[in-house]
This record gives structure tokens, sequence and C-alpha cells, in this order.
């Protein structure tokens, strides 16, 4: 099978790279766990802290559901505020602040807004349409001096892949900095994949609070937040704000991730060789789907790549619920057939790897032009 799920991320170099296997298989010889820090943990604190510009100081944690939860405590204790804004359709794992119009499973599965969460959560978090800055000031001139932070995916790939559109991740900042608002870029998805520093380095603009997870585990179980030494210093036990893990900073997906890391630092022609696989699947599709005037859309950034089955633009929640999921189920359950694994939502980004040849792609040309057939056409 060719694979575009990558286990949802982590996999930019491919399954079963020889580098992380053999770092994890050393690390193990030394002991599993020991819930204490080792010095692998400090060794890739000092990679993440070198290669991501907002981050002076990073925590480990075991995904990505425990570092968007433990920065929005983060952007609490610092502002002394309790409200936060989300996006519509971004999806930053599954504690219960966030499962309030949701995006990926919550949004495939239908529900966006999940039973079990307290309506008292639900009231301290606010929803804005991502790509309308209007949105946002309309929240803030609200609820003046009471917003903590603005969470957002800096691309969402949880909605299907849907770029910032100029200006709005720039608009996001210039808010936060007005208001005293904590600017968290949750890079679960895009950190070391949409550039080695993430969506951050790609569009040039610095958050106070990062996310990450996936790839820093290499497919290992993991997650990370960290920012400015300032806010950090609140974390601790070097400050008040309480979080901890038994298995946070664990030997073996440090391992793994370092090995990753360090594939990723030393060599910058990764970047650009994903990237092309990923321009020559964008390129080969559009030409299928001109030819035949399909009614459909593409989004790109870099390796992360959605066809959205509705014409016109998809920019945000609201386009993206436009498609057509029946089609798009048809179209997965016919390149499946072909032995071509793509996600198995209409919601969710594929991600092209390292590992993807020439030859993959041509092979999954050739299968997508048979299932969008298949898909309009019957
Ligand atoms: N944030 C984003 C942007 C994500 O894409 C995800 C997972 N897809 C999460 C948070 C949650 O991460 P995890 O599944 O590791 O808890």
């Amino acid at each position: 099978m060719i694979d575009y799920v990558g286990s949802w991320g982590p996999l930019l170099l491919g399954h079963s790279r020889p580098e992380v296997l053999q770092a994890v298989q050393e690390a193990a010889l030394e002991g599993t766990s020991f819930g204490a820090a080792t010095e692998r943990e400090i060794r890739i604190a000092e990679l993440i802290c070198s290669l991501v510009p907002g981050i002076d100081m990073v925590r480990m944690v075991n995904s990505g559901t425990e570092a968007t939860m433990s920065a929005i405590r983060l952007a609490r204790a610092y502002t002394r505020r309790e409200k936060i804004v989300k996006f519509e359709g971004c999806y930053h794992g599954h504690a219960d602040p966030f499962l309030i119009k949701a995006g990926s499973g919550a949004l495939t599965f239908g529900v966006p807004d999940s039973p079990g969460v307290p309506r008292a959560t639900g009231a301290d978090t606010l929803n804005a349409r991502y790509n309308d800055l209007e949105s946002v000031r309309r929240h803030l001139e609200a609820l003046p001096g009471q917003i903590a932070g603005i969470i957002v995916e800096p691309v969402a790939g949880n909605m299907g892949c849907v770029p910032p559109a100029p200006g709005f991740l720039q608009g996001l900042r210039s808010l936060c900095d007005q208001h005293g608002i904590v600017l968290i870029f949750d890079e679960v998805m895009t950190g070391f994949r949409v550039a080695v520093g993430g969506a951050q380095e790609r569009y040039a603009v610095r958050p106070d609070v990062t996310t990450l997870g996936k790839i820093i585990g290499a497919g290992l179980p993991v997650g990370a937040y960290g920012g400015g030494r300032d806010i950090m210093e609140l974390v601790s036990p070097v400050g008040p704000m309480y979080q901890a893990g038994t298995l946070s900073g664990n030997p073996l997906a440090m391992a793994a991730g370092i090995a990753m890391l360090e594939l990723l630092r030393s060599d910058p022609s990764i970047y650009s060789r994903i990237e092309e696989s990923a321009a020559r699947l964008e390129n080969g599709l559009r030409a299928t789907i001109t030819r035949n005037a399909y009614p459909v859309t593409l989004n790109r950034v870099g390796s992360m790549m959605t066809l959205f089955f509705a014409a016109g633009a998809v920019v945000d929640y609201e386009s993206a619920r436009r498609c057509d999921t029946a089609r798009f189920g048809t179209y997965f359950r016919e390149m499946l057939d072909k032995r071509i694994y793509l996600p198995p939502s209409q919601f969710e980004s594929l991600f092209v790897s390292l590992a993807h040849s020439e030859e993959d792609i041509e092979r999954t040309l050739r299968a997508a032009e048979g299932s969008l057939r298949a898909a309009f056409h019957g």
C-alpha cells in the first residue's frame, strides 16, 4: 500500500526509518522509563529550542492533547483570565474545552459538540471563524480583559487542509499584543512539517506559546509545549502552574525524536525533496481536475494536502462543510481498492513523506484518475 496517512503526520521520513529504530533499541536496553528526567530529554529540548523560533524553554508531555491542555492552563495562569478563543473546525485534541465545534474525528462523526463536556467548560470557550479577524475582534470587544488565550492551527489540518489567508496570522499577533492575550500556535501537525521551524517560521509570525507532537516523537507517543522564558518559568517546579507526568520525556520517545530532529537539522534537502513530491502530486491532480472540469477544490501547504469535493474556495469550517462526503467516500474506497491509503475522511489532510518515490506519486495519479471518474460518473 502507499500510505498518505503516515500515522496522521509523524512519519515525515516514512515508516521504520533505520536511524529511528536503532535509537529506540539502544535506549530500550538502558531502561524504558525512570519517571525522572534523562539526558535524552535535555538533548531533545536543546534541539527544539534551537529550531523553533518561538521556543526558549520547552516541557515534554505524552500527546498533543496534553500539550494543548497545558498550554491553555499556562495562558490562564499568565493572564489571570479564563476565556479562550478557538476556531471552528480546528482540532486541539480531546480535552473538554476544545470539544466545542471541533474538527477532525469530531467533525467526521458529526459530534463537534461532544456529550460529556460540562456546560460550564463550554462557556469559557469562544469560537471564531478561521481566516476571519473580524469574528475574533467581536469576541475581544464583547469581553474586554477576559480572554486569556487564542489558540489556532496556523495551517488548519483538521477540517481538511486550509491555509491561513495572507495577514490572518499577523492579524492575530497584533490583536493579542493590543489586548494582552497569549497567542498559542498549535503546531502539533505543522511543527517540523511545513518548515523545520514549523508554520511560525514559514509565515514569520511568532506565537507566545507553541504546542508540538507527532514528528518530535517520530511515531512514538509524545507531545511538548514551549515558549519564551518569561511565560515558561511559570510552569512547576520553577513556577506555580502545576503540570507533571510520570511517562513524560519517556526515554524511548526521546531517542526516536532526537534521531528524527537530527536528520531534519542536518539535511535541509529533506524538505525540498518532499516539497517536490507534493508539488508533483498536486500538479498531476490539477491536470486531471481541469481536463474533466470536476467541481472540486485542492488545497496544499507543503506536504499537507486535501482534495475537497466542493467547488469554490475552502477557507473555513463553513466552506469545508459544503463538501459532498458521499462522493468523497466513493473516491476514498476506489483509491483503497487500488492500494492507496488516504485519510478516510473529507475533513483531514493527507501527508506526503520522504519515502514517497516518483513512481509512488505516478501510481497515485493513475489511481486518482480512475477513482475520480468513479466518484463523478459511477
Ligand atoms: N492538535 C492538533 C493540531 C492535532 O492535529 C492533534 C491530533 N491530530 C492534536 C492536537 C491532538 O494530538 P494527540 O492525538 O496526540 O492527542
